[in-house]
């Protein structure tokens, strides 16, 4: 191993690093299990390729970090964990196959220290995939995915309701305009369940088939992505990629409450007091965003009912009130109030926190 690979691994955090080299392809495999004082490391599957081996194994730890944070943010027994494969470019299927089947090897060689599910670059069917070869994916129903995206879209529909009692002192969204990014997996049920429930909607992606289909059908109005900071809304709703809170763009949002499913909202977590010194609510992307997380941890533990996984899933907007709540007081940004939480479910575990 290189000194810039062991330096990283001894600098960190987290309890231990699992690190594969898969010789057929020059796939690195870092697979970061950051805390398991509460329940085995859970966390998704990232595939991309990267400038070097250290740039994949810095995502790994930093990703591993922010789901022991999710998992504590929610109150949910699980470590957190994230794999990371590295890979050399795009691969053709049957190369990528024989990735995933070595990797599903890996990870039944762990004996269940580690689960997983999708995230970028992987997918459902990539999955379904490593499970034919263990027993540690999470979200799959007799080998066959689920979706993790609706789940997580009512989370965020949830969490919105909470900032907007905050932020206008009336729950409803109905008449509330919001900024949808990103009309993918999450954004577009997002937009639906916002629709019925009789928000104004502005949608934007830069695929613009998808905007202008998902628009026509919710009779929502397009915004060009260029022009997504010149939008006059009550919510922007980010949905597609991480850091658009940053500091060339926090004194150009015309929002009161930021509140969406990216990962890695603010580019650093400076722009969340930006944000609230600027009197606009922000809705801590690892607990509005846990909902997909929510729904596949309760599967794994046995919980196939949807209705009751919804249930869950919509506590969402019960801690998000209580967040919000200790923030106000604090007169701080909701961001430290999470992690606060996050920190208090680590130190006492599930039985103390209310
Ligand atoms: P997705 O890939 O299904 O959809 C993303 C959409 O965003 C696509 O339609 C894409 O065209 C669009 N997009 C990409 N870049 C854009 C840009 N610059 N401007 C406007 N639109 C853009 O992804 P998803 O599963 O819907 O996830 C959306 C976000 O939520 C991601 O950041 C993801 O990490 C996060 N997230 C998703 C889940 C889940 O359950 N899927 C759970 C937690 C967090």
């Amino acid at each position: 191993m290189t000194a810039s690979l062991r330096d990283r691994i001894e600098a960190w955090d987290g309890e231990s690093v699992v690190v594969s080299h898969d010789a057929p392809t020059g796939t690195w495999i870092f697979i970061a299990l950051h805390d398991t004082r509460h329940g085995p490391a859970v966390g998704g599957t990232r595939m991309r390729s990267y400038p070097s081996p250290a740039d994949a194994l810095e995502d790994a730890l930093r990703l591993g970090r922010g789901m022991t944070y999710k998992w504590a943010g929610v109150g949910m027994s699980f470590g957190g964990g994230k794999a990371v494969l590295g890979i050399p470019g795009p691969l053709d299927d049957d190369t990528r196959g024989g990735v995933l089947d070595r990797y599903g090897r890996l990870l039944a060689s762990l004996r269940g220290a580690f689960r997983t599910g999708v995230d970028l670059g992987t997918t459902p069917a990539d999955m379904a995939r490593v499970g034919r070869a263990c027993d540690y994916v999470m979200g799959l129903t007799n080998g066959h995915p689920e979706d993790p995206g609706p789940y997580t879209a009512l989370g965020v529909f949830v969490g919105i309701h909470a900032a907007a009692a905050r932020v206008f002192g009336e729950r409803s969204v109905a008449d509330r305009s919001v900024l949808i990014q990103g009309l993918g997996d999450v954004g577009l049920p997002l937009a639906e369940m916002l629709s019925k429930a009789g928000a104004s909607l502005f949608l934007t992606d830069i695929d613009q088939d998808a905007a202008t289909a998902a628009a026509g059908r919710l009779a929502a109005t397009i915004v060009p992505p260029d022009e997504l900071f010149d939008t006059e809304v009550d919510v922007y709703a980010p949905c597609a990629i991480g850091a658009t809170i940053n500091p060339d763009t926090v004194d150009a949002l015309r929002c009161r409450i930021v509140a969406g499913s990216a990962n890695n909202q603010l580019l650093a977590d400076a722009d969340a007091d930006a944000l609230h010194e600027r009197g606009i609510l922000y809705a801590p992307d690892y607990i509005i965003n846990a909902g997909g997380a929510i729904a596949f941890g309760r599967m794994a533990e046995g919980v196939r009912e949807r209705d009751q996984l919804e249930r869950e899933v919509s506590e969402i907007e019960g801690t998000l009130d209580r967040i919000f709540a200790e923030a106000d007081e604090a007169d701080e940004s909701p961001l430290h109030a999470a992690r606060r939480l996050a920190e208090r479910f680590l130190e006492t575990g599930p039985a103390l926190v209310g």
